[in-house]
């Protein structure tokens, strides 16, 4: 059952690294098995990952259409009795967004593990699903989307903006899937590294979870405004600050004299590990969150865990349960935490290339594509 359909569609496609990504026409499912859904695509966030993964920086299979934070409208259904993940009933028409890792539920990491998110056989759209064969359409860059059944759909309430969703994007799932890790108490002092997206969301969930004071390092300064309007108490401009002997002292004097008791590193730069472990009290708890792409080691002092009896965490991506939690977040904190106001830049499916190269020179708050716009 579909609403009526074109024949094909354009997308934007990644046939090289480094190479600008082209416009291409491709066929749409002609039928679908029961579970199975196109969506037409509204929104498709272009995140600082799409950027990475363009600079071949993971190992990815091409051709393959970029973008994983994506909302659109059923267009299409296999079957008229299908649900979202939470048993909501979906028809043609609703506003819907989904989680962008599939997992086989039947390796030891999603049986015996419980940890989906390192799935020996884990697929993720527009990351690594190719689009070379049907049913082509596996990104969020172009005018419709396939979901395959296993898909962790969820219908959009009409009081939560698809602005907010993507305007969050993965930052916010992944900050959630990090912080559920931390289980961060209430009234701790936190220290975010990093003031992107990433720094931003976790900035949100850790004032949530009533963070005081609440820390942040990074920049420029608008992202640093930003970050206050979120709630941070005290940020440090590192364009200003640059001495990390200083920005040391300024943790300490924010904390009481020791240190952060939780310090989330939201940078992607290995040097700021180093710097994060010295910032951390004894006994506190730091979380990598920001090295999705590898940029490489860093010189390290593992003498500081002992000594400081460090816990180091990590998060890798998100899973549905933290769809739940962040779209539920967003839908009744987004007067707070205005994650909706981040989109700055809109751009076609023909202008992906200003699209990522606005996003990799740090132009945008959060950059979109809109395909059918
Ligand atoms: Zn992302
Ligand atoms: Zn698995």
């Amino acid at each position: 059952m579909s609403t009526s359909l074109p024949a094909s569609c354009s997308c934007a496609v990644m046939t090289g690294f480094n190479q600008p990504l082209e416009t291409r026409s491709f066929p749409l499912p002609r039928e679908l098995k029961p579970g199975e859904l196109i969506i037409k695509v509204e929104l498709a966030g272009v995140c600082g990952t799409d950027v990475h993964l363009h600079k071949g920086e993971l190992k990815i299979p091409l051709p393959l259409i970029l973008g994983h934070e994506t909302t659109g409208r059923v267009a299409a259904m296999g079957a008229s009795d299908t649900k979202d993940w939470l048993g909501r009933p979906l028809a043609i028409g609703d506003r819907v967004s989904f989680t962008v890792g599939r997992t086989c539920k039947t390796c030891r990491y999603c049986r015996v593990y419980r940890l989906p998110s390192r799935c020996l056989n884990r697929k993720a759209y527009g990351v690594s699903t190719p689009c070379g064969e049907a049913p082509h359409l596996l990104g969020g860059y172009g005018q419709y989307h396939f979901l395959y059944a296993d898909t962790a759909v969820f219908r959009l309430p009409d009081d939560l903006p698809s602005e907010a969703v993507v305007g969050a994007g993965c930052s916010l799932v992944t900050a959630v899937h990090g912080f559920e890790k931390l289980q961060m108490q209430w009234a701790e002092s936190v220290l975010i590294q990093g003031s992107g997206p990433v720094g931003l969301a976790s900035l949100a969930i850790a004032k949530e979870a009533g963070a005081r004071p609440l820390i942040v390092i990074g920049g420029p300064r608008d992202r640093l405004e930003r970050c206050q309007r979120f709630g941070a108490d005290l940020t440090i401009d590192i364009d200003e600050v640059r001495d990390p002997a200083v920005r040391r002292k300024m943790v300490l004097d924010a904390t009481g004299g020791l240190g952060a008791d939780v310090v989330v590193e939201c940078v992607g730069h290995p040097q700021a590990v180093v710097e994060g472990w010295e910032l951390a009290r004894d006994g506190g708890k730091y979380l990598v969150l920001g090295h999705y792409g590898d940029a490489g080691p860093a010189m390290l002092n593992p003498h500081l865990i002992t000594r400081k009896e460090l816990t180091v965490l990590g998060a890798w991506g998100s899973e549905p349960q933290h769809w739940t939690i962040a779209l539920e977040f967003l839908r009744t904190r987004r007067s707070d935490y205005p994650f909706h106001e981040l989109i700055t830049h809109r751009f076609s499916i023909g202008q992906v290339n200003e699209a990522l190269q606005a996003v990799a020179s740090w132009q945008t708050g959060k950059a979109v594509i809109v395909p059918n716009g």
